[in-house]
């Protein structure tokens, strides 16, 4: 049970934070990462080896500018070392376990505690607040039925935290039917949903969802698209960008531009293929220091992702938390199934997470090869599963969330030893080939 009191705390807390001078904010910074450094090598084997193998001694991580000392871990990794990766002071059984999105075609199981779960709840409060959020808004989220918020009736009273869900596996009609009975101030939820919506909405000129602000995080379309999503529900739609296993990292405040960075919580490096910073204004890969979690620490984590350091420094609305770019994203992906029902491509990616067997994939890809076809490339971890028993697993758990009929739809199993890259280096993770 989250304890919403304390949750209230941090939000006012970082509320502050956010327009702290920068001074001040790198001196928290440098604090911070001293404090999780010293917690990390004293505590979780996976560091304590690390710091050994890099003869680095802990009290040798001073200051951000550091941290270059220290190796970039992968998720490859930190799937291998889950049990090591957990500090010495928790309990596994007593921590929360979450898991990434997968979007990324590898998914990842990590562990956070109570407090870091508060603190989660109330940067991701932060940052729609910034972009016009009120305390008691009515908030609705189109998202993965695992991530349905279970909020008590006392808190959808005070409405602290407590937003109200639609699955991301219904067909957009239904959506629409829920939504305009859900009547929400802000419609949060994938992007590539959020269009879906608006296209749906658009064609029968529905009139009975009428938001303030949308909001968007995990996946990227392209801006001309979002710019219709904006035009057909007439208000902003403004970006957060983020990783599960850091919650929200940036996000868009009112003047919608470019992306203030969580740096109280967070230390995102942008760095080149050595682990050196790059400078603002340059391409690099991401790379993140959680100052908070100590349940399972990640520290020079590589997310998988491009993105810069702004060359502007300030931004009109005087939070003084420093600026990104996000790279322009992909482009919507629809999945059309029998019968003309069209459903974002990201319901194909959560119900991966049905599967009891989701933690041995190392990646996975889906191509929809026909309305009536798909074909499921799956690479995973050699622990000895049944081919045979993945795939009538596969099979039922996609029919069951996409809500098809058994005989609707054929799918193909093929078990590889690597899936590679696009032309254009990114990983895509479900392709539809259906015009
Ligand atoms: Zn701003």
């Amino acid at each position: 049970m989250v304890n919403y009191l304390r949750a209230y705390y941090y939000l006012r807390m970082l509320m502050r934070r956010a327009y702290w001078p920068r001074e001040r904010l790198l001196k928290h910074q440098n604090k911070k990462l001293r404090e999780i450094i010293k917690y990390a090598y004293e505590n979780v084997p996976f560091y304590h080896e690390k710091f050994k193998r890099a003869h680095l001694k802990p009290d040798e991580i001073k200051t951000v500018d550091d941290l270059s000392k220290l190796p970039i871990i992968r998720k490859d990794e930190v799937k291998q070392n889950l049990k090591r990766m957990i500090s010495k002071g928790y309990e596994i059984s007593k921590l929360k376990m979450l898991r990434t999105s997968g979007s990324t075609g590898k998914p990842l199981y990590f562990y956070i505690s109570r407090k870091e779960d508060e603190y989660r709840k109330a940067r991701h409060l932060r940052a729609n607040i910034a972009c016009g959020q009120k305390p008691r808004d009515r908030w609705v989220t189109i998202t993965s039925p695992i991530y349905f918020n279970q909020a008590t009736r006392l808190q959808r009273l005070l409405r602290f935290y407590a937003p109200m869900s639609v699955s991301v596996f219904n067909d957009v009609s239904t959506q629409i039917s829920i939504i305009s009975k859900l009547n929400p101030d802000v419609l949060d939820g994938y992007a590539s949903s959020l269009l879906l919506l608006a296209k749906e909405v658009e064609k029968r000129g529905v009139k009975t969802i009428k938001p303030k602000i949308l909001i968007s995080g995990a996946d990227l379309i392209d801006p001309a698209s979002r710019k219709y999503v904006e035009k057909v529900f007439g208000v902003p739609f403004y970006d957060q960008y983020g990783a599960a296993e850091f919650e929200r990292l940036a996000w868009q405040c009112e003047e919608k531009n470019l992306y203030h960075i969580d740096a109280d919580s967070i230390i995102m490096e942008f760095v080149d293929e050595n682990g050196e910073a790059v400078a603002s204004g340059e391409t690099g890969e991401i790379v993140c220091t959680s100052l908070f979690n100590k349940a399972m620490p990640f520290i020079r984590y590589a997310l998988d992702d491009v993105g810069m350091l702004s060359d502007e420094d300030e931004c009109p609305c005087g939070r003084t938390l420093p600026l990104m770019k996000v790279m322009e994203g992909r482009k919507d992906e629809v999945i059309i199934l029998p019968g003309s029902r069209a459903i974002s491509a990201f319901a194909i990616i959560a119900a991966m997470y049905r599967l009891s067997f989701y933690n041995q994939i190392k990646k996975f890809r889906v191509i929809q090869k026909g309305v009536e076809h798909f074909k499921l490339l799956l690479s995973l971890n050699e622990d000895g599963l049944d081919e045979k028993a993945v795939e009538t697993e596969l099979k039922q758990v996609f029919i069951e969330a996409l809500n098809l009929k058994s005989d609707e739809v054929t799918f193909e199993v093929e078990f590889v030893d690597e899936i590679p890259l696009d032309k254009s280096g990114k990983f895509r993770i479900v392709i539809s080939e259906v015009v």
